[in-house]
């Protein structure tokens, strides 16, 4: 326990270069919370930050990983303890604060989500920010009050990611019919054991198209942006709502204001890193009431430390399926 490894940011010639260290205790930030972090995850803003393709780290040198699952070692917050199973999505880590690629981290009070009865530590990574921020996405649309269940179309872009599937998923489990957007025919079996009904090529969706195409979708789950987000909501019923929360197609947005005022169509923003509390305990509640065990183990896998630079340039192809759950070691 003196040292332990740690996969750290550094800036070397002006670029973010990334690379595994071994750290010790005294090296970690002076928060509240001492962790011993037993599994993070892979999300694509891991992917930027790993492969240098993005400039997730704003100081440096910093610890990557968005996410981390582990247990309490010691606390100077009354409101944890030594033992108590933990876990933190986002609040800037791997941007400005240390995040969860690292065997020990300490975080501050207000970031720890008590793990939910219902799930495992490694559970808890398998669903991870990607997870979260579906949850996030479902909870939206339905607060909304446009998506039916039994009825209509829910779609679901860059389907066979991380956010993706869990929101297939959820959404399928919830009883709205879901239909998926993928590039790659090869994941429509996986996707239909997820819940999904109908399939859109995604090649479709990235096709300049007119600012009023024909209503299709009741609500949408949108992880890509740019083109495929502006047809999407060109695509909406009226009065409907799309939950947009990424980017992995384009951070653009080439629309018209027209299914806006003509059609009254809603975009909803959502963001995970610095959601209130009160916001991820609903999401989370969500999760464990409607995420299938089975599922989640059908779109999970575990990989070790070792392994993250080749998985963050698989995740920056769009070559991963599903979740990504990382054994800290
Ligand atoms: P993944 O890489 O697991 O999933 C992204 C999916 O998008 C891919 O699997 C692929 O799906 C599709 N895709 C990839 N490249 C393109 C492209 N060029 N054009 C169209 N579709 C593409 O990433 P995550 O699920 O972890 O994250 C998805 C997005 O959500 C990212 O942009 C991420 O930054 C964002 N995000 C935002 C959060 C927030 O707080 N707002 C939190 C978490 C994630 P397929 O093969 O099925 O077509």
């Amino acid at each position: 326990m003196d040292t332990f490894r740690a996969m750290v940011i550094d800036q070397v010639d002006g670029k973010p270069k990334a690379g595994f260290r071994n750290l010790t205790m005294a090296e970690l930030p002076d928060n509240d919370v001492l962790v011993k972090v037993e599994y993070s995850t892979l999300n694509y803003k891991d992917g930027l930050a790993i492969s240098g393709r993005g400039r997730i780290a704003r100081r440096f040198p910093m610890v990557a990983g968005a996410d981390l699952a582990g247990t309490v070692v010691e606390s100077r917050a009354p409101e944890w303890k030594a033992g108590d199973k933990v876990v933190v999505n986002g609040w800037g880590m791997s941007e400005t604060e240390w995040g969860g690629y690292s065997g020990y981290q300490r975080v501050k009070a207000g970031w720890l989500t008590r793990l939910p009865d219902a799930f495992t530590l490694e559970q808890a990574m398998a669903i991870g920010t990607a997870g979260y921020t579906a949850a996030l996405c479902v909870l939206a649309l339905e607060d909304w009050g446009t998506i039916r269940k039994g009825e209509g179309e829910v779609l679901v872009t860059g389907a066979a990611g991380g956010v993706g599937s869990v929101a297939v998923a959820l959404l399928a489990s919830r009883g709205y019919p879901v239909t998926a957007s993928t590039g790659r025919p090869d994941t429509h079996d996986y996707l239909k054991g997820l819940g999904a009904t109908q399939f859109v090529d995604r090649a479709t969706l990235a096709e300049k198209g007119g600012p009023l195409q024909k209503e299709r979708w009741t609500g949408a789950v949108d992880s890509v942006g740019s083109t495929t987000l502006a047809n999407v909501l060109a695509q909406t019923v009226y009065g409907g709502a799309v939950a947009a929360c990424g980017l992995a197609g384009g951070f653009d947005l080439p629309g018209t204001v027209m299914p806006h005022i003509l059609r009254g169509v809603t975009l909803i923003g959502v963001d995970s890193v610095m959601a209130p509390a009160a916001k991820r305990d609903r999401a989370w509640a969500l999760l464990a009431e409607s995420l299938d065990r089975d599922k989640l183990a059908a779109m999970t896998t575990v990989e070790p430390m070792d392994r993250l630079p080749e998985l963050a340039d698989a995740i920056m192809a769009g070559q991963t399926r599903g979740r990504v759950v990382i054994k800290i070691g």
